[in-house]
């Protein structure tokens, strides 16, 4: 890899990773008429051959577990690709004492090929909750700002939901939700009884056509992908629309490994190893925007040194790698005997929640900060993997016993998810592993992670909720957490629930942030970085939504700032 082969075009912006920033960005800017080179470490994704939509369990080895059981922890052989836990050849590692995981993909489109769809917007507080509480730091933006470009969002890419008026959970510009289910109303009735806010979800999937794209057709499916485009995928609703410009340029096997300043101060192109050929290429651009996920961006940033930034590019603050957080997350599940009577009835929907339970304990004082919503599911739907493991703890032997049990508690399950709010803390960062390189030569990342007392609190109050609803309904709760240990309370390994932003966050001071409100580096003004990086808090809500907004937001800006030759 000694010689660098340089492409000689100059382009107005090189855009790193397809994912639901870097989708976005390219987007807005190549039909805001600049061109752009995407730059994207995966291979292409063709719907019609790599989504597994319709195949029956039975036309995968262990029905989708893989040989050996190997896919199991990767959500099965049936999600869509191309993401993993671990990645051949592209380690990370965790500081002693921590343990924290990273999902990661290397496709066109990135893990919006099979994220869960949940699409919530943060609330106004969300913003503003350090002077509330007086943890963490304000955003240097506010809802009001924001609010726009969830319209724009939420209008182009197509979220269901309701107008319900819960603080927590702002509004939208929503299609109508698809019928609760079954299970949908005896966790609402049960939610009823004990004062708990339940109303249908909001996802992005749709339920009428939008710009061409069919409607769902209630295959139930989503974590597969979806060949119909019926549900949001960076690679079927961001990038088309920005190859149709004639202005996008994308270079697939392309793995970014540096941000390349110029004399002047300004990045000036990107170093990226071409996978197929494993030479390093070099890109010329007027502007850079990183979009390859919260902490590959900030991987990123941190590889690229020079004489003005030796601690990494935009990093005069020192916060590159810093504020890093996941959601808070702790699961559980009961059985509701009442639904062994249930006669077989059509449980069709959408592959995800049609009702969830926004956080409702927003005016009164908790013991622990901020907050989380639960998201449920259960019902008749396809047997996936591990769907009857528990029997076999319970039940003793094998054959017809177990298989008659099977049959009657079948669809009689409720699951239970909370996610909440993590509390950005001094011992969770990320930096470069001064001993580790990918094979591709990159310095890797190396993960610290400590969960506080706060969410050690959330996580138990999520278990004694879980518990209250299914007893509401019912039903009896099965799971058992212990008190203390690596995980109290089932509290999720850092990581786990794939939230992970804040790696370069925005703030007003550039002594302790990394970027302005727009996603501009304060340091260097042509480096813009619209993934998860930039959030300053990461409220309960699932982030996706937000990097949209806020990359729609800074692609504009950046479309602005160009036309006025500020970059
Ligand atoms: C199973 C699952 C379920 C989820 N469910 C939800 C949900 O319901 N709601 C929600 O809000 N969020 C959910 N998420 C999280 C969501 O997927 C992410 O928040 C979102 O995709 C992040 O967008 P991104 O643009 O930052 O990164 P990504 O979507 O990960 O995209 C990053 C892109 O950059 C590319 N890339 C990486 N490194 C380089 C490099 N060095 N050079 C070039 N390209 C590179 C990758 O190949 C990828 O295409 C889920 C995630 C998973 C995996
Ligand atoms: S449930 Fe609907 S959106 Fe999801 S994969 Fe099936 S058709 Fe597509």
């Amino acid at each position: 890899m000694s010689q660098v082969i340089r492409s000689p075009k100059m382009y107005d912006v090189c855009v790193i990773g397809s994912g639901a920033g870097g989708g976005t960005a390219a987007k807005i800017l190549t039909e805001g008429g600049l061109s752009v080179v995407l730059l994207e470490a995966g291979p292409p994704v063709f719907p019609e051959k790599d989504f597994k939509m319709l195949m029956w369990p039975y036309e995968l080895p262990h029905r989708g577990a893989g040989v050996g059981g190997h896919a199991e922890e990767n959500f099965s052989e049936f999600l869509a690709p191309n993401g993993a836990w671990n990645i051949e050849g592209e380690p990370y590692t965790s500081a002693p004492g921590s343990n924290f995981q990273w999902f990661r993909s290397r496709i066109v489109g990135g893990r919006t090929n099979h994220w869960g769809r949940i699409a919530l917007r943060f609330a106004p507080i969300d913003f503003k909750s350090a002077t509330r509480d007086g943890l963490g730091d304000d955003w240097p933006i506010t809802y009001d700002d924001l609010s726009p470009y969830y319209d724009k969002v939420e209008s182009y890419i197509g979220v269901f939901g309701t107008h319900e008026n819960v603080s927590s959970a702002p509004d939208g510009m929503f299609l109508p939700p698809p019928k609760p289910r079954c299970t949908d109303l005896i966790v609402k009735k049960a939610c009823d009884k004990i004062g708990v806010i339940c109303i249908p979800s909001r996802l992005a999937i749709l339920t009428k056509s939008v710009n061409g794209r069919l409607p769902c057709h209630y295959c139930g499916q989503c974590g597969r992908g979806c060949v119909t485009a019926s549900n949001f995928s960076s690679s079927q609703v961001m990038i088309p629309p920005a190859m149709k410009t004639g202005k996008l340029t994308m270079i697939t096997g392309a793995m970014a490994r540096e941000v390349i300043l110029g004399k002047d101060g300004k990045a000036e192109g990107v170093s990226y190893i071409d996978k197929a050929t494993r030479t390093e290429k070099r890109v010329n651009a007027r502007a850079v925007v990183l979009a390859a996920s919260a902490c590959e961006s900030a991987r990123l940033l941190l590889n690229s040194k020079s004489p003005q930034f030796s601690n990494g590019l935009a990093n005069s603050s020192g916060a590159v790698g810093r504020y890093l957080t996941d959601s808070v997350g702790s699961d559980g599940w009961g059985i509701i005997p009442q639904l062994e009577k249930m006669p077989p009835h059509n449980h069709d929907g959408v592959g995800g929640m049609h009702m969830y339970i926004p956080w409702w304990k927003f005016d009164r004082k908790n013991d622990f900060p901020r907050g989380y919503h639960i998201e449920f599911g259960g019902g008749r739907d396809m047997p996936g993997i591990g769907e009857f493991n528990y029997l076999l703890h319970e039940e003793e032997g094998y054959g017809v016993g177990v298989k008659k049990r099977a049959r009657q508690t079948y669809g009689t399950g409720i699951g239970m998810a909370g996610r909440g709010e993590m509390i950005p803390n001094p011992d969770t960062y990320c930096e470069i592993d001064p001993n580790v390189v990918d094979k591709w030569g990159i310095p890797v990342l190396r993960f610290h992670f400590k969960w506080s007392e706060y969410e050690i609190r959330q996580a138990k109050d999520m278990q004694e909720t879980f518990r209250a609803i299914i007893e509401a309904a019912g039903g009896e709760y099965k799971t058992k957490t212990p008190i203390s240990g690596d995980r109290p309370f089932g509290i999720a390994e850092g990581g786990k629930i794939i939230h992970e932003v804040g790696t370069a966050r925005m703030g007003a001071d550039p002594k302790s942030s990394v970027l302005n409100g727009f996603c501009q580096a304060h340091d260097v003004k042509n480096v813009f970085i619209m993934d998860g990086a930039p959030l300053v808090t990461n409220p309960d809500k699932n982030p996706t939504l937000t990097i949209m907004a806020l990359a729609w937001r800074a692609s504009e800006y950046l479309l602005d700032e160009a036309k006025k030759g500020n970059l």
